[in-house]
C-alpha cells in the first residue's frame, strides 16, 4: 500500500515514509492510495482478540512483516491496564467504549504508544535519529512523551504555555525525567507555542539538519491505530445485541478520531451513524448541520481538548467529498485559506450521509455528567459527556456506542460535586502530587528555542 497526498503533488510513498513525513511535503495530508475492503472478512475478524485484530486491520496499510507488526503491537499495548486494551461497559441506554486505560488516561495513548514503536522500528532499519517537536495545550503532550520516552534514537521537545495548562496536565509532562524528554514552558499562549512550531518547521534547513519530526494528529499512523477499536467495539455490541449494525458517538476536536471511524465504515464495518459531537467550538457541527464551515474565535470550555476551530484532519474527509480529485481539493482549500469560509457548494453531495453532528454547551455538558452519574452510576469526563449529550439529540435505530476519550480523574475541576471528584480519583493522577519535575522556562523567542534544541540534540 502506498500513500498519496490530498494535494496530489508528491509521488506515492510507503507507510514508513508516510509516518516520518507527517504532513505531506506539498502541504496536504497523506491518505492510502486505496481503502482496503474487509466486507468478506468480518466474521473471521470478529473472532480475534484486540491485539490480533490490530494486526489484521493494520496489515494491508503497513510495510512491515507480520512478525514485526505483531511485535510492535504487543509492545505498544503492554502499558495498558485492562486485558483487551479498551473496555466496554453498559451504562443506561448506551454502550461506553473506554479508551482511557493507557499511561496518561486519555484515548491519545492508543495511537501515540503505537506511533512511538513505529518510529523506533523505522529508525532502526534506516539508521539516523528523529527529534520530535510538539506544542500542546494539554493532553497531546503527555501522551506523546509517554509514547517516546526512553526510546533509542528519539528525543522529544514539548512546548506548553507556562501557567496555562492544568496542574495535572503540567505534572503529567514535567514529572517524566527520562534523558530524551525536554519540557519547555513558554512565556506566552498556546497560539504562541504553535507559531514557534510553524517558524521552526518553515526553516527547512534547520528542520533537516536537526531531523525534526512531529507527532500531531495528522500523522497517518495515529489514524490507523484508532480504526481498530471501531471494529472491536462493533463486533462485541453486535454479538451481544444481535443488531446488524451500530452507531458511534465521538467527542470531536481535530477530526482524527471520527475520521478513523469513517475509514472503518469505508472498509466495510456496518456503521449506521457516526455522531460527531462538538462543544461550543462548533464549526464541524455547523458544517454537517447546514454546510456552514466558517472560522470563529476559539472559546475555552470545560472540555479543553476539543477547543479547536479548524480541525487539522478535516481535509482528509473533504478530499473524498471532492471526488478524490486533488486539483479540486486544492482549489477548495486555497479559497478557504483566503475567505476563512468553505464554499460547500463546491463539494459533492454526501453519498453515504453517515456523519450526523451536534453540539453541547458547557451547561449541557455539566448537567449530563450529573444526570448520568445519578441515573446510571457512571461517571463521565467532560469530553465523553459532550458525546453522550449529542447522542441523545440524534436518532439512531441501531445500538449507540459512546467513545469515552478520557478518565474523569484527568478533569476533576469539571466534575460538579465533591462526591464525584472523590469517585473519580485514579492512582496515576494521585501519584503525581509531590513528584520530582524537570522543565525549562523560555521566552517566546525563536532563537532561544533553536539554541535549546541544538544543545538538547547534541546532549
Ligand atoms: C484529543 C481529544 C479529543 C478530540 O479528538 P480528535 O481526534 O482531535 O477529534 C477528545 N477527547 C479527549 C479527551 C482528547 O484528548
Amino acid at each position: 500500500m502506498n500513500y498519496i497526498s490530498t494535494r496530489g503533488k508528491i509521488k506515492p510513498i510507503p507507510f514508513s515514509e508516510a509516518v516520518l513525513m507527517g504532513l505531506a511535503s506539498d502541504g496536504g495530508l497523506l491518505l492510502p492510495e486505496v481503502i482496503p475492503d474487509f466486507r468478506d472478512r468480518l466474521s473471521e475478524l470478529s473472532r480475534l482478540d484486540y491485539r490480533e485484530l490490530c494486526c489484521a486491520v493494520m496489515q494491508p496499510f503497513v510495510d512491515f512483516s507480520d512478525e514485526d507488526l505483531t511485535d510492535i503491537v504487543s509492545r505498544s499495548y503492554e502499558a495498558f491496564t485492562v486485558p483487551e486494551v479498551v473496555r466496554i461497559k453498559e451504562a443506561g441506554p448506551y454502550t461506553v467504549l473506554e479508551l482511557f486505560h493507557g499511561p496518561t488516561l486519555a484515548f491519545k495513548d492508543i495511537a501515540l504508544q503505537f506511533l512511538g514503536n513505529v518510529f523506533e522500528k523505522v529508525l532502526s532499519e534506516r539508521g539516523g535519529s528523529l527529534n520530535i517537536l510538539a506544542a500542546t495545550s494539554g493532553d497531546t503532550g503527555s501522551a506523546a512523551i509517554q509514547g517516546v520516552r526512553n526510546r533509542n534514537n528519539l528525543k522529544i521537545f514539548v512546548m506548553h504555555p507556562a501557567g496555562r495548562v492544568s496542574r495535572i496536565q503540567e505534572l503529567q509532562m514535567t514529572s517524566v525525567l527520562d534523558d530524551n524528554v525536554f519540557n519547555i514552558a513558554i512565556d506566552g499562549t498556546f497560539d504562541d507555542c504553535q507559531s514557534l512550531m510553524k517558524s521552526i518547521f518553515s526553516d527547512l534547513e534547520f528542520k533537516k539538519s536537526f531531523s525534526l519530526g512531529t507527532v500531531n494528529s495528522i500523522n497517518w499512523a495515529r489514524v490507523l491505530a484508532q480504526i481498530v477499536y471501531y471494529f472491536h467495539a462493533a463486533f462485541r455490541v453486535m454479538e451481544r445485541t444481535g443488531a446488524g449494525d451500530v452507531s458511534f458517538s465521538v467527542p470531536t476536536g481535530n477530526f482524527g478520531d471520527i475520521f478513523a471511524g469513517y475509514m472503518a465504515y469505508r472498509m466495510g464495518l456496518p456503521v449506521n451513524k457516526l455522531i460527531l459531537a462538538t462543544n461550543s467550538n462548533d464549526i464541524l457541527a455547523r458544517f454537517f448541520g447546514s454546510g456552514d464551515y466558517s472560522c470563529g474565535e476559539v472559546v475555552p470550555t470545560v472540555s479543553p481538548s476539543m477547543d479547536i476551530q479548524v480541525a487539522s484532519n478535516f481535509e482528509r474527509y473533504l478530499y473524498y467529498r471532492c471526488g478524490s480529485d486533488p486539483a479540486r481539493l486544492s482549489s477548495v482549500m486555497a479559497k478557504f485559506a483566503q475567505q476563512k469560509r468553505l464554499d460547500s457548494t463546491l463539494l459533492d453531495d454526501d453519498p453515504d450521509d453517515v456523519i450526523a453532528a451536534g453540539r453541547a454547551t458547557d451547561e449541557e455538558t455539566l448537567s449530563t455528567i450529573t444526570e448520568v452519574w445519578h441515573r446510571h452510576q457512571y461517571l463521565l469526563d467532560p469530553h465523553t459527556a459532550v458525546g453522550w449529550k449529542v447522542a441523545g439529540d440524534i436518532s439512531s435505530s441501531s445500538p449507540v456506542i459512546c467513545l469515552a476519550t478520557a478518565h474523569p480523574a484527568k478533569f476533576p475541576d469539571a466534575l460538579p460535586s465533591r462526591l464525584m471528584k472523590d469517585a473519580a480519583k485514579h492512582p496515576v493522577i494521585e501519584s503525581l502530587t509531590g513528584s520530582e519535575t524537570r522543565c525549562s522556562a523560555m521566552n517566546c523567542d525563536i532563537d532561544e528555542l533553536k539554541k535549546f534544541i541544538s544543545n538538547g540534540v547534541a546532549d
